[in-house]
């Protein structure tokens, strides 16, 4: 039965007391920001944005060159971004997953898991060697099959993705209920290795405080308002001040670029989260979820839902909003009927749950990009480096796109740099109003897909054969 799209009316009590405020955000724990920049500085290294890629990119310049000068500037304060409001789900994979890693580098598959899985690795010896608190578990994913069609399409994987090094389990029926037990759930594919849990936010003030203390110089509530090449050094220029760089790495997600032609090549996609307050004991034993596994369904439309430190669930996705002209801001950040019908798909998965209450509904900006995975460059002379369209999953992805873009402004060439991957750009979305078209026409498409057991119609099919997508 697919999802439906309106709520019943009953369902939105639930939502009465959500605040639309981050829920990861809302935490004594949260730093003060540091203070904005004012005057003129210059550095060796200036980077922008301080989510997870501006932060990696910051913390690993300084691991590789302690003498090397750091500066980190973040237009409002750290993890404000996506960062700090995502599901927390750290994926190993570094091509949106497996099967969009096979439709796009067949041939360097392999070598792309290892470096995920070398890269997760990486990332949890960091938050023990900083002692970074934020409830980092590896406990592995699970995406569970709701419709028959995604039954078939979902057990044939792990025979599919063993040779390129990639573990993934087939759970029936009654194997997956025993996990987590919901009435719509048909089957799961448990992949052990491949995500890790982790309360962003945290994640992101561990690593801004291990960047403090290793000498990077923060300033945040400093936006960079323009970006140029002046003699042999770039110069940004901030509301009271500016810095004079030697190199700029660009870690801006899905704000609009300060390279203006970039922004042919991603969408600014809102994606949604609902948390609830704390379950019961036996709330808990009523789904019977003990693991902290992440879980997913395989829709196009999908959900993904994670229990967080406290004992809540995190559910989100669905509904992946574009707007037009590639907008970003605050307003976008709460949608009502969004919320409506996240609630509304959170009790049809959960109707032992029924009258638990939200505390939390948020949303944010995914930087959508066609082929779903990140793509860098170089700008200005080599001097200005950037790594764009994680789409949905750059929690982990961030650190191997920060390390990608420190070889490339230090000039070395790396088994990184070598990739298909690395070397090659996605399809740039068309202007507007074709842009919007497009994209409409797109997700209406994927919506019937999902509401006729995954046929997909004569366009997904002609952008199936260009190699081309909409995803969160
Ligand atoms: C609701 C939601 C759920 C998600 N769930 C997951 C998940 O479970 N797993 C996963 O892997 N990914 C997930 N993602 C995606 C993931 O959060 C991002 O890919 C990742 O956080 C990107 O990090 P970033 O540092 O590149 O971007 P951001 O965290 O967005 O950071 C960019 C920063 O740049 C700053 N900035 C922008 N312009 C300027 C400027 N001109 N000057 C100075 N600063 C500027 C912004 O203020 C911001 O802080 C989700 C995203 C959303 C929105």
């Amino acid at each position: 039965m697919p999802f439906p799209r309106n709520p019943r009316p009953e369902i939105l009590t639930s939502l009465k007391d959500a605040l639309p405020v981050p829920f990861w955000m809302d935490d004594s724990q949260r730093p003060t920001p540091e203070p904005a920049l004012t005057g003129r500085i210059s550095t060796d290294l200036l980077i922008i944005g301080a989510g997870f890629t501006g932060l990696w990119t910051a913390l690993l310049a300084m691991e590789m060159d302690s003498s090397r000068h750091v500066v980190l500037i973040e237009a409002e304060e750290t993890g404000i971004g996506a960062s700090g409001r995502n599901g927390g789900f750290v994926s190993a994979s570094l091509t949106h997953g497996f099967e969009n890693g096979l439709k796009y580098w067949p041939d360097e598959l392999a070598k792309l898991t290892r470096m995920g899985q070398e890269n997760l690795e990486a990332i949890q010896a960091a938050i023990q060697h900083y002692n970074i608190e934020c409830d980092f578990r590896r406990d592995g994913e699970l995406m569970l099959a709701t419709e028959t069609y995604q039954v078939k399409e979902l057990r044939r994987l792990p025979k599919i993705a063993a040779p390129y090094g990639e573990k993934l389990v087939w759970l029936n029926q009654e194997e997956t209920r025993s996990l987590v037990n919901s009435p719509l759930y048909l089957g799961g594919l448990y992949s052990p290795n491949g995500a890790a849990m982790v309360n962003p936010a945290q994640l992101t003030w561990g690593l801004k405080k291990a960047c403090l203390d290793l000498g990077v110089q923060i300033y945040e509530h400093t936006p960079a308002l323009s970006l140029k090449k002046a003699g042999g050094a770039i110069v940004v220029r901030t509301p009271y001040g500016q810095v004079q760089a030697s190199k700029v790495a660009l870690a801006t997600n899905a704000f609009p670029p300060l390279v203006k032609s970039l922004s042919c090549y991603i969408v600014p996609v809102y994606d949604y989260v609902l948390v609830t307050e704390p379950l019961t004991t036996s709330q808990w034993a009523s789904i019977g979820w003990q693991g902290r596994q992440g879980l997913a369904d395989s829709n196009n439309q999908f959900h993904y839902y994670r229990t967080t430190l406290d004992g809540r669930i995190l559910w989100g996705g669905y509904d992946a909003v574009y707007h037009r002209n590639n907008a970003v801001g605050k307003h976008l950040e709460v949608d009502y009927e969004v919320f409506g019908r996240l609630a509304e798909h959170f009790f049809l998965t959960f109707p032992q749950l029924s009258g638990l209450r939200f505390t939390h509904s948020f949303g944010g900006a995914i930087d959508t990009c066609s082929r779903f995975s990140p793509f860098w460059g170089l700008h200005s002379a080599g001097r200005v480096s950037y790594v764009l369209g994680f789409t949905g999953l750059g929690v982990g992805a961030s650190r191997f796109g920060a390390l990608v873009m420190l070889d490339l402004l230090d000039g070395k060439s790396t088994d990184r740099t070598a990739l298909k991957m690395v070397k090659t750009k996605p399809v740039p979305f068309p202007p507007e109003p074709f842009r919007s078209m497009v994209i409409d026409l797109t997700r209406k498409s994927l919506e019937q897909a999902d509401d006729h057991q995954g046929r997909r119609n004569l366009w997904l099919r002609l952008l199936d054969g260009l190699g081309l997508g909409f995803d969160s």
